[in-house]
């Protein structure tokens, strides 16, 4: 089956089974390092390089370099009980000890012959090198020195020196095959290197100079297929859709705000408007920092489906959230005539069958919910509009299955805190990003502190002294690891609950768990609302949404343990009235370097869009956000930290390109090598 022959067949495409030197374990191998085919392997970058480019006389070895060297074995003596293997070497003038613990070097010298070496200096009785890397000189250029050497992620498996051969063989016989797929005239343009060119340089790099050339080169393919991908998409997802135009309910309750919209809600709800006013349906995220109004612009958006007549949907990721977002439509809306309905998991069935009802019925214009709204059995009779807050909880499925219950309607999809701008460029390339970059006026400055475990006794001063103010305070548990031990998680808010009541015999608590009822943490909810208990103590599920302006202290414990996005969620749910607020983060017992850095992050920062900046650095495209579902954030080469300006070079690319031809027919290489690379990530079958 893995006949070697047949070479006319075998391709880049084929398994590394082909190559030889690869059997069954070595295959395995490489299958863990991702690396599947024979194109696998010319991808398989070096993780760094050595530079051995210069030679050094045996007369200028000081101990502690590493030297690249050439040399005439003079005498061998073998490893003997303890003793290392070594060799005399001479280059002509000075004479030089290498010393093996690898007892077997004599299979490879003998006396007279040529070798290279390259190793570690040390002064162990005289200079002397230490168990170098060598390689028997031939008329071939040696390997191992006089260039810029590669090294590869290596495994126990798959040491280093088979890698390297392998990716040499692999490269000098497969590496012709490589098709440049980017378009010619942006090669050209921008003096690219061809794309056989920069994978060779990449593996054996001529100088700093040339290998940036060739990493950009492969960076831009990538970010350039991303790019063009994700434009494709959106053009091809558009379809007709109602033309929604706010009418007159929507003036009514614009005249009606106790407050002016700031300037960006109003840019974001023009965006918005301008949008559905069209007939293509429109695909738009919602980017705006914690506290800075998103729920407002959906409601105005929601006004201008009602008043075309048709049904909006606004879906939440957690159950006090959709009561939360519910009462508010409902104290805004019912005074026009509109009906809101809430749906979540926890209804009981009478009940739900009574709201399904009159949503077919088209009774009900607005539903508000949760994961709910999109199940089975969900019908409504004209959904001209959904949208979608705190989207990054959803994966694209869900959505989907929401967006799925109407005929084309318009999409808001709006975030929890910020995405850093190449983010929102490499996972939402395909929505246009409208951004409230602006807090509504008069907010004061929350204040930041970190307080360790002994500090206790000053925490519980603050807190005497702001109950005192009539003003709330949140207490946030430390984190479960496992969301699954849900009884842990809620063993440990209790015993936090009773801690913290019998050291604050005078302040009225309530406690708050994922877990309760839905009717019970409504209740708690609504009495903290009302200002009628001073203190919640509770897990993360305050974390999202939450509005409660008169809590002004934010206690998270253990916040070590908590990631920037979600700190910064915790912290947003203070902040929001006329006085001043305060969060409190307690450094836990066991925090690591990494909470460290993110409490430090926290102190320094009170901005979600540099703290989301500051959040990638950090931890890279994967973690933030929740990109890791979307899969397109796995480059080989391209950095999303780094790589901006190639981002944008990318994205002003693929624009040109499809608009002088949208489905790519005059560029059939590479929209053959963009399906075939992001097809399936981006579900691009038939778009092209
Ligand atoms: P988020 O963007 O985090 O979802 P919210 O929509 O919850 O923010 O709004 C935060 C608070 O700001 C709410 O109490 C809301 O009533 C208030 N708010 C929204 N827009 C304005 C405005 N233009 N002026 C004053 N307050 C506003
Ligand atoms: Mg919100």
């Amino acid at each position: 089956m893995w006949d070697r022959t047949t070479h006319d067949r075998v391709g880049l495409g084929s398994s590394v089974r082909y190559l030889r030197g690869v059997g069954e374990r070595r295959a395995e191998a490489l299958a863990r390092l991702d690396v599947l085919t024979i194109e696998d392997i010319l991808f398989f970058f070096p993780r760094r390089y050595e530079d051995r480019r210069s030679l050094t006389p045996l007369d200028e070895l000081h101990p502690g370099e590493m030297v690249c060297a050439l040399a005439k074995v003079i005498s061998l003596s073998n490893s003997k009980g303890p003793a290392p293997a070594s060799a005399i070497l001479t280059d002509g003038h000075t004479n030089v000890r290498a010393v093996w613990f690898n007892p077997h070097v004599d299979k490879f010298l003998k006396p007279g012959i040529q070798v290279a070496l390259y190793g570690r200096v040390e002064y162990y009785n005289g200079i002397q090198i230490n168990n170098p890397e060598f390689e028997v000189l031939t008329d071939q250029p040696p390997q191992i020195i006089g260039r810029i050497v590669p090294i590869y992620p290596a495994t126990a498996a798959l040491p280093q020196k088979r890698i390297q051969n392998l990716v040499n063989d692999t490269l000098n016989t497969y590496a012709g095959c490589l098709v440049d797929f980017l378009p010619r005239d942006i090669r050209v343009r921008y003096g690219m290197k061809d794309l056989q060119e920069a994978i060779l340089e990449l593996h054996h790099p001529q100088d700093a100079e040339s290998w940036l050339k060739a990493r950009n080169r492969l960076a831009f393919d990538e970010l350039f297929l991303l790019q063009t991908g994700l434009l494709l998409r959106r053009s091809s997802a558009q379809k007709t859709a109602p033309s929604l135009i706010p009418g007159k309910n929507y003036k009514r309750f614009m005249a009606a705000l106790p407050f002016p919209l700031t300037g960006a809600q109003h840019r974001a709800i023009d965006e918005i408007l301008q949008d559905m006013r069209g007939t293509r349906a429109m695909n738009r995220l919602l980017q705006g920092d914690v506290g800075s109004g998103k729920t407002l612009v959906a409601l105005a958006t929601i006004l201008a489906a009602t008043d075309s007549g048709m049904q909006a949907a606004l879906m939440v990721p957690t159950g006090i959230l959709a009561q939360q977002h519910y009462l508010t439509l409902e104290r805004m809306l019912a005074p026009l005539g509109i009906r809101v309905g809430l749906l979540t998991g926890s209804l009981r069935t009478e009940e739900r069958r009574c709201l399904l009802d009159e949503l077919k019925a088209g009774k009900l214009q607005v539903l508000v919910g949760t994961h709910a709204v999109f199940a089975e059995g969900v019908t409504f009779s004209n959904l001209g509009l959904a949208v979608v807050d705190e989207q990054h909880r959803f994966g694209v499925l869900q959505k989907n299955a929401l967006i799925a219950k109407g005929t084309s309607p318009h999409v808001l999809v709006m975030t929890a805190t910020p995405i850093p701008r190449t983010l929102v460029l490499s996972v939402y390339g395909d929505l246009d990003v409208s951004i409230l970059d602006e807090l509504p006026p008069g907010r004061i400055p929350i204040k930041t502190i970190c307080l360790r475990p002994d500090e206790e006794g000053h925490l519980l001063k603050l807190i005497r002294e702001r109950v005192r103010q009539g003003q709330q305070i949140y207490w946030v548990c430390p984190l479960i690891e496992d969301s699954e031990e849900r009884r842990a998680d809620l063993s440990s808010v209790s015993s936090c609950y009773e801690r913290l009541s019998g050291l604050l015999p005078d302040v009225s608590i309530e406690m708050l768990h994922g877990q309760f009822p839905i009717e019970e943490k409504s209740a708690v909810m609504r009495r903290f609302a009302a200002g009628e208990t001073s203190m919640l103590v509770s897990t993360v599920v305050i974390e999202v949404g939450v509005d409660v302006p008169n809590a002004t202290l934010m206690v998270i414990e253990d916040a070590g343990q908590f990631g920037l996005a979600q700190l910064h969620q915790l912290r947003g749910r203070i902040g929001r009235g006329k006085a001043e607020s305060l969060c409190v983060l307690l450094e836990g017992q066991g925090t690591t370097p990494e909470g460290h850095e993110r409490i430090e992050t926290m102190l320094r920062l009170a901005d979600g869009f540099s703290l989301a900046e500051s959040d990638l650095e950090q931890r890279g495209p994967g973690e933030v956000c929740g990109v890791r579902q979307h899969g397109v954030t796995d480059f080989r080469v391209a950095d999303l930290v780094k790589d901006r300006k190639i981002l944008d070079l990318a994205r002003k690319e693929a624009q040109a390109l499809l608009t002088g031809d949208p489905t790519l027919e005059t560029e059939p290489l590479f929209r053959a090598e963009l399906m075939r690379r992001l097809g399936k990530t981006l579900h691009l079958a038939g778009t092209a």
